[in-house]
């Protein structure tokens, strides 16, 4: 039976940042992950990352960007720790390899992003997730001696022991089938986001929120779930993102009238406008008939010279070909706003603590909140790494102090059992693909951009119909090599936790802030809404919370751009 210090689960940018800082930190590490570690999907991260490096630039500009940017529901402590340190871990990850752009005269170069004040994103082309990535799993294999690495593990169950502290979890060899407890001393969620639980989304198959449900299943609040970010540029057939780093550069927005709309909702910033504000504009268009024939809009490329997008942009330049037959260098590409991120997760504090002892959270999978109603782009990966270092400090630090627990054999029969359960259903229910569709679809269609109190009542009746015809999902591949049946099964089930947590939120926010627009409620209240909103398990439904919005140095001001 595995034990180690820190147990770290998911090995995206935030896992593999904190197994390394906890490495650092004198602990063994173990890092288990449903994939391959660079098949995490922080790998799709294209555009970059913001940090205020550049001497012209500094962090109080950023933080208060970024404050603006969440519609002043992110904590300002932690969004002042996360930008005060940003510049030195764009440092680090190029001592540490990563081969970031650089301009004519040498330096590290930059472009802009959305709802920035200055051009403070750092890239590699338009694949800069793969390259930090790459970089970090090279570390992690460096620090073999200290860091054991479960690739293509699934972890099922998160174990507690009996004064509530999480010690551990039980995990599935996906190879083989076997299932495995791990013992810890702290562990460290880093397994993502939940976009799957939308269809269309920009996010990968493997985004499922494990993590969002293991943790509010034991006990853990969730935070800002209600908010959802769309993306303004993905492709309206298969989600698929088109780099924000495309308008960083200069593209435009123009509707069917060949209008560049963005001049009525955002007179100064234009397309770089934070991405609620863009996404309900092309949306507004889109409704008030405006928009092409297939429900787009139109983002042209061709504003920035060919060489520059052939450089900088070359994974679009492919996507565009592939994908929707279209060269972006020579005309526009039909696009809308897209499910791509979820500003919410397990509330945490800026070391990554969950209220539940011993449990850790960074990364997608986490709330600290740094992005409150809207994340802007580039502060993710940011807050991977700034915050995932930080929760591997912290659980290496508390490991010290604490025995390693053992967990009885009885927690082994018990995940063995629910494997069963889910292998002997009968056939004959609906299939998962189906119901994880209509779950996608329904959250796409009344939880989206727009939204009001009888979509939400119909998303939520949908939700809990679908949660009583999970179980009895039918499941095809009976064997123990690479299931995927079963683990679909057990993936549904998280996306539909996670779902119905939404939905109540969005239900609870009877105002509209960042990326929760309430038709019915179309006005910021501050006075009744500046705060968060928890969902807590209490026995099998979600219960509602409120948990203040910390402020150190900002009072909310009316957002305009
Ligand atoms: C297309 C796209 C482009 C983006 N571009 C940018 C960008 O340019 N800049 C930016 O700041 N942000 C960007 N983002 C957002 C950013 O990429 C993500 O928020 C971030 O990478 C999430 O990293 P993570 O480490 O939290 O999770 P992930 O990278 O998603 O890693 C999750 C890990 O958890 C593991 N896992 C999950 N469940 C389980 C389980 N049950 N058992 C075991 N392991 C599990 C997975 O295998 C994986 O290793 C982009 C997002 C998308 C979709």
């Amino acid at each position: 039976m595995p034990a180690h210090d820190v147990l770290i689960i998911g090995a995206g940018l935030a896992g593999q940042r904190a197994a390394l800082a906890a490495a650092d930190a004198g602990a063994s590490v173990a890092i288990i992950s449903k994939v391959h570690p660079v098949r995490s999907h922080s790998v799709a991260a294209a555009g970059g990352i913001n940090a205020a490096l550049n001497p012209e630039d500094s962090w109080e500009s950023h933080a208060f960007d970024t404050v603006k940017g969440s519609d002043y529901l992110g904590d300002q402590d932690a969004i002042e720790i996360m930008c005060r340190e940003a510049p030195d871990e764009i440092l680090w990850l190029e001592h540490a390899g990563v081969t970031f752009h650089r301009n004519g005269t040498g330096h590290l170069g930059t472009r802009a992003f959305g709802g920035a004040s200055q051009a403070r994103t750092y890239y590699v082309a338009d694949i800069t997730g793969q390259a930090i990535l790459h970089v970090l799993y090279e570390r992690l294999m460096m620090h073999g001696e200290r860091i054991s690495r479960y690739e293509e593990w699934f972890t099922t169950t998160l174990l507690q022991d009996d004064t509530g502290a999480c010690v551990g979890c039980v995990a599935r060899d996906i190879r083989t089938g076997a299932l495995e407890v791990f013992d810890a001393k702290s562990v460290i969620l880093a397994s993502g986001g939940a976009g799957q639980a939308f269809k269309p989304t920009t996010n990968a198959l493997i985004c499922t929120g494990d993590g969002i449900a293991q943790a509010y299943r034991i006990g853990a609040p969730l935070m800002d779930m209600e908010m959802i970010q769309y993306h303004p540029t993905t492709l309206a057939e298969n989600g698929f993102l088109i780099t924000e780093g495309a308008r960083g550069e200069g593209a435009h927005l123009y509707n069917a009238l060949g209008e560049r709309f963005m001049e009525k909702y955002a007179p100064n910033k234009l397309e770089l406008a934070s991405r609620d504000v863009v996404s309900r504009a092309e949306q507004t268009e889109i409704n008030e008939g405006r928009g092409f024939p297939d429900g787009t809009i139109a983002l042209d490329i061709t504003k920035v010279p060919r060489k520059r997008t052939l450089e900088a942009l070359r994974e679009i330049v492919n996507i565009g070909k592939d994908f929707a037959g279209v060269d972006i260098t020579r005309e526009p590409i039909h696009i809308k706003p897209g499910m791509h991120y979820i500003m919410g997760g397990v509330k945490t504090d800026f070391d990554g603590q969950t209220p539940v002892p011993g449990l850790y959270a960074a990364g997608e999978v986490a709330c600290v909140s740094v992005h409150g109603g809207n994340r802007l782009g580039a502060n993710s990966l940011l807050d991977t790494l700034i915050f995932g270092r930080r929760s591997g400090e912290h659980a290496a630090g508390r490991a010290r102090g604490v025995a390693m627990p053992r967990s009885s054999p009885g927690v082994l029969t018990d995940a063995q059992g629910e494997i069963d359960d889910i292998l002997n259903r009968p056939t004959g229910g609906r299939r998962i693909s189906e119901i994880k569709t209509e779950l996608g679809e329904t959250m796409n269609r009344y939880v989206a951009v727009y939204r009001d109190a009888e979509g939400l009542a119909t998303a939520l009746e949908i939700v809990q119909r679908l949660k009583q015809e999970a179980p009895n999902a039918a499941i095809d591949d009976k064997g123990t090599v690479f299931n995927q049946d079963v683990l679909a099964a057990i993936e549904l089930g998280y996306m539909l936790d996670v779902a119905e947590a939404i939905v109540v939120a969005a239900q609870e926010r009877r105002e509209s802030r960042g990326a929760q627009f309430r038709t019915d409620y179309p006005e910021r209240n501050d006075a009744e809404w500046l705060h968060h909103i928890t969902v807590s398990l209490n026995g099998d439904g979600p219960d509602l919370g409120t948990a203040p919005v910390t402020m150190t140095r900002w009072e909310p001001q009316e957002r305009t751009y």
